[in-house]
This record gives structure tokens, C-alpha cells and sequence, in this order.
């Protein structure tokens, strides 16, 4: 048995160690099915152990100033940029996502952790005049333990960039790694115990109905920050809801609408809507732009060189800077990306590529699909209405604005949405009727730091990656004095 990393103990108050039980399970590369690393297997009494760690640190790492604060963060990044090439190489081996553009997730850590740190100086409050016998304050307390619970589509990124936030607001922090992916996280346990204080950041790898259920019922946690699928957030939300009353932010999946008008370039929306899949980790992203509405008008040209396009993406080993796909993250994935093959035909869409497992040599073995393209897909049908998390695009059509409006918002999802057109009137009309909470015009997939991103309708609760992230972390406490 080859293992990419030996690293195999969670974080606890400062310490790495294995779980209380002793047990460990093993985790799988999704190309080749082989193991390839083992993480600790936590439990109730782990997850007990690390609240305590972090109970017991987060007051005096919010007492620090925030300059002190934001000089560790910093540090946080300079250490885990020293290991990224040893973090990619895992990380690729442990999800499947392809190498080229992995090299940007401990790069997009690293930056998170930076522009938290730097704003860790707006955790202020205001003075309200609402009368002049007394001074009206409002000051921004941290939780105190903060709850981030991470998907296997960027394991390492999410765990650093999406608690940079929490810690800069002077929480503690207890991650739940996901897993099928979790072995960075193991790597990370090392880099976070040289240069955070102990319990400040802490790890319990696990299963979702044991060590993930524990955090969210716990008595010590209020604030709860998850990203995952819709149905594994209403279930945290119902847990958190029997125990007491907490806050839980939610980012989960989305059904994207990529929206071509008539005076667009087919190629350039070819290309965008290509791009716009990341079909680079699979198309497992959850802002994915999977189903494509386009204009009668350039329905059928855009068609033609998107299939092109997609016939043409490399499929093979993901640590091969030339891929362009690799394997669907595991088991589950695969068998769930396959259920949707079979209920694309049952429904009656129009296969244009793929739908089927890759042939040759090296797809006998792991978790392989080809990339997928469908038009003709009505909004009753399910991979209309449904997140795959998987290779497959669906093809719409459309004729007038209200049309594509009603179309567009068809689904209970409200992620992202990415508007084509060369009339700018005419994108933010669009823009404007579209439920989704991360739009685009003229652009898709892309995240920038600093600028909010969540959903609406089911797609979730809160936003992430600005400064109302970390003020989130936060409780308002008012003070009145009185001047008499
Ligand atoms: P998932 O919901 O199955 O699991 C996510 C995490 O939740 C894992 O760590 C899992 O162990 C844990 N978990 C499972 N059951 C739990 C429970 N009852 N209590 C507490 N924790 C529990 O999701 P996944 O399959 O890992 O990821 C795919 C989903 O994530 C997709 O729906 C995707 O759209 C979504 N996603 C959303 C965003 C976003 O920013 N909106 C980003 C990436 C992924």
C-alpha cells in the first residue's frame, strides 16, 4: 500500500492525536480505488474534547489585538505556502480534481487568511444617537467556538479559507473535514499546531451522523458555518434547532443558469459555458453554470461548438498538468452521476456526448464519466431540476425575456447565474428578475475575495467571503450609558 501522506492525526487543543476509539478509516484515490491514506475516526468524545480545547482558548486569542491576531494568520499562510506543493499533490490524489487548477486552492487559503487578517481591525461597533441623556454603543463580541463543516470538492481551501474569517473576529475554531477527502486536513493539523496557540484551531475528521451531528448538537457550539448539499443543511439545521437556539449559515448546491442572448458570439458562449462547468473537479462545484439557456437564434450553432469543445476535454490522471478531467470523487458520485444518465433518457433528453464510462487501459479501475452534454432539456425534467455535482450540462431553449426569466428561476435553487449579452440593458434587466445570489454578466465561475458569495431559495443562508462573513462570526452587544 503506497499512502501520498503518513500525516494521520486530527488537531485537539494544540495536540495531534488519534481518535479516543483508536479506529481509523482508510481513504481512497477515486482514479485508481487504491489507498492511499488513513485519517483518525472520530467520535462524540473527540468532538467533546475539541469544543473544550477551543472553549478554553478563544478568549484569550480575542483579547489579542487584532494586529497580534492578524500577524499569526499571516503566519498561518507563510507555513501552509511552504508545504502547498506536498498539500497539492494529496489533495489531487484524495479528490480527484485536476492538478492545474488545485494549484490555486492553497493559494486562495493563503490570500483568504491575509485579507482576514487585515480586516480584523473592522470588528467595531457604532455610537446610535438615539437620545442625548445617554451614549449608545454597539460593541461586536466573537461567538466564542465557531463550527465549519467542509464538502469534498476543495477540502484544504475550505478549511482555511472559509475559518480565516471566524478566527479574524477572535473565535476558535473546530473543523470538520469531509470524508471522502479528508487527508489534507491531516497535513494542516501539522501546520496549524506550529503557529496557532493551542485549541485556537482544531480538526476532527469523521463521519457526518457522528462527529458532524456531535458539533452541531453540541452545548458549547452556537455558531455553526456548513457547506454541503441542501439536504444534509436542513438536517444540521433541524439538529442544531432540537438542541438550542444557534446560528447556522448554510452554502449549499445550486442549478445554475448560463443565459446566451441573440447578439452574442456562439463561440465565445461555447466556450463560457465550457468553462463555466468546471469540468476540471468534475463539474462538482456549486456554482457550476449547468444548465445552458440559449436564444433560439444561436440555440443550434452554440450547440454544435460546445459539443465540439467538450468531445475534445482530456480525461485521465488528474497529477498530469495536461488534463483536463478527472474522476468523479467516489463511489457515490459515480453511481449517483450514473442514476442521472438513465433518468436523462427516461425523461426523453437529446444525448449530444457522453453519458457513459471512458474506455481503456487506465479507466478499468476508479470512479470514471465522460463529460456530458444534453440538449433539449424541458424544466420538468430531473437533470433540469436536480444538482448532479457531476459532468453534465443541459441544454435549454428559449424565445422571448419572460421566457428565459421563468426559466432561469424554475428550480428551488438560487446560487449563481451568468447572464451573455453585448446590451447592457438588457443583462441587468435579466439580472435584476434572476433569484440567485451570485451573478454574473459577461463572465462566470469565478470568485473574488471580498466579494460576498451565497444563495437564495434553497441554495442557502448568509454570505461568505467578505467582511459580512466575519462580522457573522460576531454578536452585537449594546451598552447605554447614562450622562446624567
Ligand atoms: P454533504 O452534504 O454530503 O457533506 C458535507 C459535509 O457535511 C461532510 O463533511 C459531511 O461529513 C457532513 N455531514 C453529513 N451529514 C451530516 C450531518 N447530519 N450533520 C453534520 N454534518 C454532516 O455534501 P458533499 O457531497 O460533501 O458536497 C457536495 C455538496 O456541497 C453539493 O450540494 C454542493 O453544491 C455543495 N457545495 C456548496 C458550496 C457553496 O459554496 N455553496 C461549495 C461547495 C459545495
Amino acid at each position: 500500500m503506497i499512502y501520498v501522506t503518513r500525516a494521520d492525526r486530527m488537531l485537539i487543543g494544540g495536540e495531534l492525536v488519534h481518535a479516543r476509539s483508536g479506529e481509523f478509516d482508510e481513504s481512497i484515490n477515486p482514479a485508481t480505488e487504491e489507498t492511499i491514506g488513513r485519517v483518525p475516526r472520530g467520535g462524540a468524545e473527540d468532538v467533546d474534547a475539541a469544543i473544550r480545547a477551543a472553549e478554553t482558548a478563544w478568549p484569550e486569542w480575542a483579547a489579542l489585538t487584532p494586529a497580534l491576531r492578524g500577524k499569526s494568520m499571516r503566519a498561518f499562510g507563510e507555513a501552509l505556502r511552504a508545504r502547498a506543493e506536498e498539500i497539492l499533490k494529496v489533495e489531487v490524489a484524495d479528490t480527484g480534481n485536476t492538478v492545474t487548477p488545485m494549484r490555486g486552492d492553497v493559494g486562495m487559503a493563503v490570500e483568504s487568511l491575509d485579507y482576514y487578517a487585515g480586516l480584523a481591525h473592522e470588528v467595531k461597533g457604532q455610537t446610535i444617537p438615539a437620545t442625548y441623556e445617554n451614549l449608545h454603543l454597539t460593541v461586536r463580541e466573537p461567538y466564542g467556538v465557531v463550527v465549519r463543516i467542509a464538502p469534498f470538492n476543495h477540502p484544504l481551501m475550505f478549511a482555511v479559507a472559509r475559518t480565516a474569517a471566524a478566527l479574524a473576529a477572535g473565535n476558535a475554531v473546530v473543523v470538520k473535514p469531509p470524508e471522502t477527502s479528508p487527508l489534507s486536513a491531516m497535513i494542516l493539523a501539522e501546520i496549524a499546531r506550529e503557529v496557532l496557540p493551542p485549541g485556537v484551531f482544531n480538526i476532527v475528521t469523521g463521519g457526518g451522523l457522528t462527529v458532524g451531528d456531535a458539533l452541531v448538537r453540541h452545548p458549547g457550539v452556537k455558531r455553526i458555518a456548513f457547506i454541503g448539499s441542501p439536504s444534509t443543511g436542513r438536517a444540521i439545521q433541524r439538529a442544531a434547532a432540537e438542541e438550542a437556539v444557534k446560528h447556522v449559515t448554510l452554502e449549499l448546491g445550486g442549478k445554475n443558469p448560463l443565459i446566451a442572448f441573440p447578439d452574442t458570439d456562439p463561440q465565445t458562449i461555447a466556450d463560457a459555458a465550457v468553462h463555466g462547468m468546471n469540468f476540471a473537479w468534475q463539474g462538482q462545484s456549486c456554482g457550476s453554470t449547468s444548465r445552458l439557456l440559449l436564444h433560439e437564434d444561436i440555440h443550434d450553432r452554440v450547440l454544435e461548438l460546445l459539443v465540439e469543445k467538450v468531445k475534445a476535454i482530456r480525461i485521465g490522471d488528474p497529477q498530469d498538468p495536461e488534463t483536463g478531467m478527472g474522476p468523479v470523487n467516489s463511489r457515490m458520485q459515480y453511481d449517483k452521476v450514473m442514476s442521472y444518465f438513465e433518468a436523462a433518457k427516461s425523461d426523453g433528453a437529446t444525448l449530444m456526448t457522453g453519458a457513459r464510462r471512458p474506455e481503456g487501459p487506465l479507466f478499468a479501475k476508479g470512479f470514471w464519466v465522460e463529460p456530458t452534454v444534453y440538449s433539449g432539456v424541458m424544466p420538468g425534467m430531473r437533470i433540469w431540476q436536480e444538482e448532479v455535482f457531476g459532468p453534465i450540462l443541459s441544454v435549454g431553449r428559449w424565445k422571448s425575456f419572460e421566457e428565459a426569466v421563468e426559466m432561469a428561476n424554475s428550480t428551488e435553487y438560487g446560487l449563481t447565474a451568468a447572464v451573455w449579452s453585448n446590451d447592457i440593458n438588457n443583462a441587468l434587466r435579466m439580472v435584476r428578475k434572476i433569484r440567485s445570489g451570485h451573478t454574473w454578466v459577461n463572465a462566470c465561475s469565478a470568485h473574488y475575495l471580498g466579494v460576498p458569495f451565497g444563495g437564495m431559495k434553497n441554495s442557502g443562508v448568509g454570505r461568505e467571503e467578505g467582511i459580512e462573513e466575519m462580522l457573522s462570526y460576531t454578536e452585537l452587544k449594546t451598552i447605554n450609558i447614562n450622562l446624567k
